[in-house]
């Protein structure tokens, strides 16, 4: 979790913190199967889609030609799709065996602004490690147990389009749902709920805001004690004797004190 600056650098906030333990077990175990047995959540993702019409239209694989990175130093011009950037421009890549969507283990980075700029990007991605960026966990806080599971739909460049963000959140989802299909029912009952938590947050979010309300009731009233001295100071006539010894501190032996123009005191 981290916070990008004006110039461009990223100041790290913290970490979201580790899931349960059952998730963690469900998800090794996935992984181990995942080296001899197919996955489960490519079907998933056949059966949604194929749902209807309306269900492929919004969630289905676009074409493989739809997929397109292209190289850091080359810039997006204008318009909502790529189709006038060249493909001389494109990196060339291995093409892969299957369709299927890919799954990566490892680092999310979450920040406060979409990145779409390829050489932030790779700056972004050499410092942290991330393998991609999002934005919207951020708001899950650091002390909410919970693992990230996300569908990449495009490259964080300049190129960025949506084309390919329905297929990608079908993707995390049927992925969810494979995980969640692996963890161990018994384990689940130990832990604690997400209302629980959530009900702890809510009650320290209070304890801030009653802080918070004490605090400021204490500047108020400093300020209108001030605020009341200065009227007091105005509004009560001035002291004589301060006057009477500036005058005699101010008189001369046998001179005079020129008061105004046409006045004088002997
Ligand atoms: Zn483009």
């Amino acid at each position: 979790m981290g916070e990008l600056g004006i110039n461009g650098d990223v100041q790290l906030k913290g970490m979201l913190n580790a899931p349960p333990r059952p998730i963690l077990t469900a998800l090794t175990e996935l992984k181990a199967s995942a080296l001899v047995d197919d996955p489960c959540f490519p079907q998933f993702i056949e059966k949604a889609t194929g749902r209807n019409g309306r269900t492929k239209k919004t969630f289905g694989r676009p074409q493989a030609d739809q997929d397109r990175l292209f190289q850091a130093q080359y810039e997006h011009i204008e318009g909502t799709s790529c189709n006038d950037c060249p493909t001389k421009w494109e990196s060339k890549r291995i093409a892969r065996d299957t369709s299927e969507p890919e799954t990566h283990y490892g680092i999310i980075a979450s920040g406060n602004c979409v990145i779409k700029h390829a050489a932030t990007r790779d700056r972004l991605g050499a410092k942290t490690g991330a393998l991609c960026f999002e934005m919207e966990s951020s708001g899950l806080m650091m002390d909410f147990p919970c693992k990230l599971i996300r569908g990449i739909c495009d490259y964080s460049d300049s190129h960025k389009n949506d084309k390919w963000q329905g297929y990608a959140a079908l993707s995390a989802a049927a992925y969810a749902k494979e995980l969640l299909g692996n963890v161990a029912v018994a384990q689940i009952a130990q832990e604690r709920l997400v209302v629980e938590v959530c009900k702890d947050l809510k009650k320290e979010i209070k304890t801030i805001r009653d802080i918070s309300k004490g605090t400021q009731a204490g500047i108020e009233s400093i300020q209108s004690a001030q605020y009341l001295k200065h009227i007091q100071e105005w509004l009560l006539p001035s002291d004589i004797s301060i006057n009477f010894n500036a005058a005699l501190e101010a008189r001369q032996e046998g001179g005079m004190l020129l008061v105004s123009p046409k006045r004088v005191i002997l």
